[in-house]
C-alpha cells in the first residue's frame, strides 16, 4: 500500500479529500514528508467516473493513419487533476495505485495507450474543473 499527499494532486476535491481523511506521514509519490497523507486507493471513488472515460486504445479496423493512444495521466491533463508541473510516470503509478491496476490481474496499466471512450463527450467537458463537476456535467450527458 502507498500513501499520497496533497501536494500530488491540483484538484480541489483530491486535495481536500487528503487534509481531512489524511493521517500524518510522508508521501511515497513525491517524497514529502510528515504531510497528511492517505492510502492512494481510498481516492478510488473519486476517480473511478473520470476514469471510466477512458478504455484502451486500439486502432480503428482498417484504419491506416496511427493516431495513438496516450497514458492516462496524459489523458487526464485536461481535467487538471494533476499539477501541470508533475511526472507523468509519477502520476501513471498513483493511478495505479488508486484503481487498483495490476496486470497479474489483466488489468491494463495506466501507462499503457489510453483514448477517450467518447471523444464528443470529453472535448465538452474539458472546460470543467477536474473531478468536482464530474456529477453535475453527467446531468446533461446522453450516453
Ligand atoms: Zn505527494
Amino acid at each position: 500500500m502507498s500513501y499520497v499527499c496533497a501536494n500530488c494532486f491540483q484538484d480541489k476535491i483530491a486535495r481536500r479529500f487528503i487534509r481531512n481523511k489524511g493521517i500524518s506521514g510522508d508521501c511515497d509519490f513525491c517524497g514529502s514528508k510528515n504531510r497528511k497523507v492517505i492510502q492512494a486507493y481510498q481516492l478510488r471513488d473519486l476517480f473511478e467516473e473520470v476514469v471510466g472515460l477512458f478504455e484502451q486504445y486500439e486502432l480503428p479496423p482498417g484504419s491506416e493513419s496511427w493516431m495513438g493512444g496516450e497514458t492516462l495521466a496524459k489523458c487526464l491533463q485536461d481535467w487538471e487533476i494533476f499539477p501541470e508541473d508533475g511526472n507523468e510516470k509519477t502520476q501513471n503509478e498513483i493511478l495505479d495505485e488508486i484503481m487498483g491496476f495490476d496486470r497479474r490481474d489483466g488489468d491494463n496499466l495506466a501507462s499503457d495507450d489510453w483514448a477517450a471512450k467518447s471523444s464528443h463527450w470529453a472535448a465538452n467537458h474539458y472546460t470543467n474543473d477536474g473531478l468536482g463537476l464530474l456529477t453535475i456535467s453527467n446531468d446533461h450527458v446522453d450516453f
